[in-house]
């Protein structure tokens, strides 16, 4: 293994690990995953059935893109058919099974500027995600406060439930596309309803700091119906805080 690469491995997992934690109550037992790109033709995912909160050198298995990318405009296959798919990615056939959420993890790890994936269940998230479709609106679409800005991004993309797996990764690739058109620039977090949350970025920095602020989001936003319900910042607003070079410069000296 090379230094760099070891060096994404230590890093993704401590990224897991913090993402586990059982206080944070982002993800418990199987929940979520965790990606990083490797090169141009690999990346490094949790396997199916492992823990983030203790995940394992040996859990992260080494997967190619040209194997798993074909999926996200293949007709509907069987379960079977999507077994066989992960199983051939592998560079190493001795690897575990990688998890069934891979597909979305090579679509998002393709895109420019994204080199780390988190996909978590959040408690809070996932109490507004599954309230309906006028609260997930709300809450992605719009922003409360500047910091939520900074480490989200300016509005975050909001996919309907549909089945876990090439389904799903089919539907956040179309998602994403038309944000990406509409934006002009990748989000940082991918809002999944009745389902959880997913966080890019170019760091595993960046992948932490979207999901926790987004986790804490979601806090006062519950917090703040008991009130009337939180108010969002004006569209100006959003976009002056989105646009302002001293909110730059510290997202770049906090890696976000
Ligand atoms: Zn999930």
């Amino acid at each position: 293994m090379s230094l760099v690469t070891a060096d994404k491995l230590a890093s993704l997992l401590k990224l897991s690990h913090d993402l586990g934690r059982e206080d944070r109550g982002l993800a418990m037992l199987g929940e979520g995953n965790t990606s990083c790109r490797v090169d141009a033709d690999t990346f490094l995912v949790k396997a199916s059935g492992s823990s983030l909160a203790n995940l394992q050198e040996n859990q992260l298995v080494a997967c190619r893109f040209s194997a798993l990318l074909p999926l996200l405009r293949a007709e509907p296959m069987t379960d079977a058919e999507v077994e066989k798919a992960l199983l051939e990615s592998r560079v190493d056939p001795t690897q575990p099974k990688p998890s069934v959420e891979a597909v979305f993890h090579a679509y998002f790890l393709s895109l420019p500027g994204i080199d780390v994936v988190g996909h978590t269940h959040p408690v809070a998230v996932n109490s507004i995600l599954c309230a309906g479709e006028a609260a997930s609106i709300k809450f992605a679409h719009e922003r409360r406060f500047p910091d939520e800005i900074v480490c989200c991004g300016a509005k975050s993309v909001l996919v309907p439930y549909v089945d876990p797996g090439t389904i799903l990764a089919q539907k956040i690739m179309l998602e994403t596309d038309q944000f990406i058109t509409a934006e002009n620039r990748p989000p940082r977090v991918i809002l999944l309803q009745n389902h959880g949350l997913i966080a890019i970025g170019a760091t595993t920095g960046s992948v932490l700091a979207a999901t926790l602020m987004a986790e804490k989001t979601a806090r006062i936003f519950l917090g703040s119906a008991t009130l009337g319900g939180a108010v969002g910042l004006t569209p100006q607003n959003v976009a002056r805080i989105d646009s302002r070079p001293d909110e730059h410069y510290r997202q770049k000296m906090l890696k976000l």
